[in-house]
């Protein structure tokens, strides 16, 4: 009989689960999680506990290849949208109104971003936050109900791939079969795997850049077509694309990150119209190809850009930083031009200059009432190698990596490659 044993109850195992039982499955499933169970897992933890991130998310899941990590690379394009049909279909099938899960999607680019921009419209499913919680019960009840044995809190400190045994700091759980789910919030734990059974991995891309930020009125045109509107463009023969990341309207703030020491920028939004700022500010991201060592350039173009203990803001028009959501100012220090994005990252600097004055043509009201904290980063973990009909380690093919554990970014990214693992293991 097949023991298989998954780490993490977040999206990416709870589908691999469910597919697994759906088809009666005849082996043994455990699942074991440091969070709870939905009936007691606070609302605070909002990472960790049944669905993991994706069971506390904002609900939206997106329907496109392109979007959430690149589960194509492994499927291939029509391979991909049926996986993400099985998840979707299953927050459907646990959700207590299905009919209100409704689809987005925007279908035409505005013609005034043009030839400047790219505009990236693409279909999501919404879930709705309220419901998640109801969700989760179902589908947890479910699972029980078909023989799947659930661990809670409890976390998985060690794996030894040799054995095959999961460690706790009270068990050994042997396995067969190893399901590999632990999230951002495990993304130390495979790193600490992979450097441990020195797993091979796949290349990585830089993704570095600045976080702009402005009053809301000089982008008011776009956001009326898409409220989180990611502009685009592509230098291909340079291998460089950048996109705006993460729009934040309304509420919108900027916030400093302390990753390895030093600190770079993110925004988010609040909901309640108390906090409104009437501001708008997003990352423009630029994703560069074919650099040796990614971590080790982007950590180092961080540091350059540290003056006192913290990151930089520039503004031509002698905007102040803001403030944050919680009344302090943004923890930056004010330079009077761009240069120090270029001695932190060169010539790629170019990049963001062009990106943020052809938005100054597209959004005339914009001018130069707009400021730039820098910089602002995105660490990709190592991407361990895996056998790609499968998700399988190349070299343990009985361990199998899902969900953001394999760069996934999203909720149906993750659960189709969960879903994807199961359906070979239902194979085998
Ligand atoms: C606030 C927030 C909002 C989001 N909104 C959206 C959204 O609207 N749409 C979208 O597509 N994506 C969203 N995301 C991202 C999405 O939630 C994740 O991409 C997705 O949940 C990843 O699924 P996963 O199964 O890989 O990991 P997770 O869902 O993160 O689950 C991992 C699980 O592993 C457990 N775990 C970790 N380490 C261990 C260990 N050592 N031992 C035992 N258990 C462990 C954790 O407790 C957790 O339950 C959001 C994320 C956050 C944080």
């Amino acid at each position: 009989m097949n023991n298989v044993v998954i780490v993490g109850a977040g999206v990416a195992g709870v589908n691999a689960a469910t597919k697994l039982v759906d088809n009666d499955f005849k082996g043994k499933i455990t699942i074991i999680d440091m969070g709870l169970d939905p009936y007691r897992r606070p609302a605070a933890d909002v990472m960790r506990g049944f669905l993991g991130a994706g069971g506390w998310s904002d609900g939206k899941l997106t329907y496109h290849t392109s979007i959430g990590g690149q589960l194509s690379k492994y499927t291939g394009e029509e391979k991909a949208m049926e996986l993400f049909d099985q998840v979707i279909d299953n927050f459907k099938r646990f959700h207590p109104n299905p009919d209100e899960v409704q689809c987005s999607n925007p279908i035409a680019e505005p013609d005034f971003i043009k030839p400047h921009f790219g505009l990236r419209l693409f279909p999501v499913w919404h879930v709705g936050t309220d419901y998640l919680h109801e969700i989760g019960k179902n589908w947890h009840d479910y699972l029980i109900e078909k023989g799947v044995e659930f661990i809670w809190e409890t976390k998985v400190t060690d794996i030894n791939f040799d054995n095959k045994e999961a460690h706790t700091d009270q068990y050994v759980i042997p396995y067969d079969t190893l399901i590999f789910g632990v999230g951002k919030s495990g993304i130390d734990f495979g790193k600490q795997l992979a450097e441990k059974y020195e797993l091979p991995t796949e290349p990585k891309s830089v993704q570095i850049g600045v976080r702009f930020e402005a009053p809301q009125k000089h982008f008011q045109k776009l956001i009326d077509v898409s409220y989180d509107f990611k502009l685009y463009r592509k230098y291909d023969d340079k291998g460089v694309s950048l996109r705006s990341f993460c729009t934040n309207n309304n509420a919108a703030y900027v916030a400093a990150e302390h990753t390895y020491g030093d600190i770079s920028y993110n925004g988010h939004a609040k909901k309640d119209e108390a906090y409104r700022n009437d501001m708008t500010n997003f990352g423009i991201l630029m994703e560069i190809k074919g650099i040796d060592k990614p971590f080790d350039w982007s950590r180092e173009a961080v540091k350059k850009l540290q003056v006192d203990g913290v990151g930089t803001f520039y503004s031509p028009s002698h905007r102040v930083p803001s403030k944050t959501s919680e009344g302090d100012y943004v923890e930056t220090k004010v330079v009077d031009s761009m240069d120090p994005l270029w001695d932190a990252i060169g010539e790629y600097a170019s990049y963001i200059n062009e990106f943020i004055e052809d938005m100054e043509i597209v959004f005339p009201t914009l001018g130069k009432d707009w400021g730039i904290y820098m910089p602002e980063v995105k660490y990709l973990s190592p991407e361990p190698l895996v056998n790609y009909d499968d998700l399988s380690l190349t070299r343990f093919p009985n361990v199998h990596f899902v969900g953001d554990a394999l760069s996934a970014r999203g909720i149906t990214v993750s659960g189709a490659q969960g879903t994807l693992v199961a359906e070979q293991l239902l194979k085998n």
